[in-house]
């Protein structure tokens, strides 16, 4: 287990502001990862992802052959509540579901509608409240920097 001043560093890298049930942001470095969207933290000279420290301090250390999974999708996320120990599979097939490796859950079509809407003059503000998802999401939709692989992508939506 890292060092408990370690831990209390780590945790002041977590935005939980959200509240407990909400997703914690982890606003410190991001690295690794396919597109390195995930939060990394140095541990004894050591990097780990900051998601499994954060799995780690509640669920205990990772059992053999198994690796932290996001139940919510958001790869950034340290809520404890959102993180469990399964196996590589599982975790695959979440990253289908929830998108491959992107933080909302839209599915292609809305993506493209959302653009079309933009391009239509609708402010990212309002749009982001029809869909139900932040400014930021829409603004990134906008600029292409996320979904730029939605030809290969079908996700099933939660509504
Ligand atoms: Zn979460």
């Amino acid at each position: 287990m890292p060092a408990a001043n370690n831990l209390e560093k780590f945790w002041s890298w977590v935005d939980k502001s959200a509240g407990p049930d909400g997703c914690w942001p982890w606003t410190g470095r991001l690295g690794g990862g396919c597109r390195g969207e995930r939060g990394r933290f140095m541990i004894r000279g050591k990097r780990r992802y900051a998601h499994s420290i954060a799995c780690q301090s509640e669920h205990g250390p990772c059992p053999e052959g198994k690796e932290c999974r996001h139940l919510c999708g958001n790869h950034i996320c340290c809520n404890p509540r959102h993180l469990e120990w399964s196996t590589h599979k599982e975790n695959m097939s979440d990253l289908l579901a929830h998108g491959t490796l992107s933080q909302a859950r839209l599915a292609a079509g809305q993506v493209i509608e959302i653009r079309r809407k933009l391009d239509a003059g609708r402010t990212q503000r309002s749009v982001a409240k029809e869909y139900g998802v932040s400014q930021t999401t829409v603004s990134q939709i906008s600029r292409h920097t996320r979904w730029t692989n939605l030809v290969f992508v079908v996700v099933p939506v939660k509504r």
